[in-house]
């Protein structure tokens, strides 16, 4: 028998972070008496910010170490996972991991009865809203927690790997148990307080009260998946030649107006969308012209739509953008949906105003210059229509 745990996790902010929990699954269950072996996704390029990534961890208590590593060794991806865990709950609208063509599910690898485990601040109908349906019941249990910056360059300390190991440890204890993870974090680390983050994680999922953590999703619950899975060539299907299609270029004035490359929508990448109030925009250029993934699109009446598909949520357009409260930066989990805002605002200006404001909320998330320092929220300005009020831009100083 094999158990299968995945570590979705985005790019080179959290890639130190993912591996550490792959290789700590492995170090304990070793520890069990089981057999185990951990791996990354073959294919995945995680020095790419906030593209989605995969870790995994496999655990035998039967095969020898041989008959893991022939079964588990490197693959494009994972058959199939007894617990997914995912570090940053943007990914639950789905993934598109670099080289693999397609939005693919959140939940897509996770058996029957087996768990989905999300660091997260929503609950599980906010979540639900975004994860494709399965055919069979499965758990999601959600930890509460923010997005970790933890595996950035060097894994920054802020106990989220233990807790993951905790969380994993209170779904499935066959795999590791919470014993065997906290007596293995204070041999390794002589710190107490890795531990109780462990142990903490572990009593959070297993308590019913306030409200449990845990819960069992049937089939009619999530969304129906709206993405086409693209069927890849098979090798013996490849031209000679070039057999990948280059982009058809083309450029009109317009939502969509741009090519851009159907096959790869780097959408998924990121976790704030730029929100953008056209009624205070000065037409200034700057947005179109510092985008690094090119989404603005040029319209007629001289301004820029955004195509939400491509946008990888850099923030680059709000740090750049000179009018006070015409970009912000807008968590992804809030919206259904890619649709043009330019079209939007163009059909029903007051009620796209609206629904701009409700969305951006009245807290600025902003992320220091040094990581692992945690967020900067301030309060935002709601602007009335048309008033433009030049941006003070702030340099962050060290005390
Ligand atoms: S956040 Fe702005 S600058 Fe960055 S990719 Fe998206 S649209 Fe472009
Ligand atoms: S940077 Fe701001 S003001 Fe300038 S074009 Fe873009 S949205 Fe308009």
């Amino acid at each position: 028998m094999i158990k299968r745990v995945e570590i979705n996790y985005r790019g080179i902010f959290q890639k130190n972070l993912a591996k550490k929990i792959g290789s700590d699954i492995v170090m304990i269950a070793s520890r069990m008496g089981q057999q185990a072996f951990s791996n990354g996704r073959y294919s995945d390029a995680p020095e790419r910010n906030g593209i989605p990534c995969k870790y995994f961890a496999f655990v035998s208590p039967d095969l020898s170490e041989e008959e893991l590593e022939a079964e588990c060794g490197a693959k494009l991806d994972i058959d199939e996972a007894n617990v997914s865990v995912v570090l940053d709950d943007t990914m639950c609208k789905g993934v598109e991991p670099w080289g693999w063509h397609g939005v693919r599910p959140i939940n897509e690898k996770v058996v029957p009865g087996g768990y989905l485990l999300v660091f997260s601040r929503k609950d599980h109908s906010d979540l639900l809203r975004f994860i494709g349906k399965k055919p069979y019941n499965y758990h999601l249990a959600i930890l509460e927690g923010d997005a970790s910056l933890a595996g950035l360059w060097v894994n920054k300390d802020d106990l989220t790997h233990e807790r993951a190991l905790g969380g994993i440890a209170a779904l499935d204890p066959s795999l590791i148990s919470i014993e065997a993870v906290e007596e293995y974090l204070i041999e390794k680390t002589k710190d107490k307080r890795r531990a109780e983050a462990a142990r903490e994680a572990y009593d959070s999922l297993r308590a019913e009260a306030p409200k449990p953590r845990v819960r069992l999703v049937t089939p009619d619950e999530g969304l129906d998946w709206p993405h086409e899975i693209p069927v890849l060539p098979k090798w013996y299907e490849m031209e000679e030649g070039i057999v990948v299609p280059a982009v058809k270029r083309g450029f009109q004035l317009g939502p969509r107006g741009q090519s851009r490359n159907s096959g790869f929508k780097r959408g998924t990448t990121k976790s704030q969308r730029p929100v953008v109030r056209f009624d205070l925009c000065t037409k200034c250029t700057l947005c179109w012209a510092e985008c690094p993934d090119e989404c603005f699109d040029p319209t007629t009446d001289g301004y820029y739509d955004i195509d939400y598909q491509y946008c990888v949520g850099c923030g680059k357009c709000a740090e750049v953008c000179p009018v006070k409260e015409c970009i912000v930066m807008v968590d992804e989990l809030r919206f259904e949906n890619d649709d043009s805002p330019y079209e939007h605002w163009k059909r029903d200006p007051k009620g796209y105003i609206q629904w701009a404001e409700e969305k951006k909320g009245r807290e600025r998330i902003t992320y220091p210059e040094v990581t692992g320092k945690g967020v900067i929220v301030t309060q935002g300005e709601v602007m009335p229509q048309g008033k433009i009020v030049g941006v003070k831009k702030v340099e962050e100083v060290s005390a």
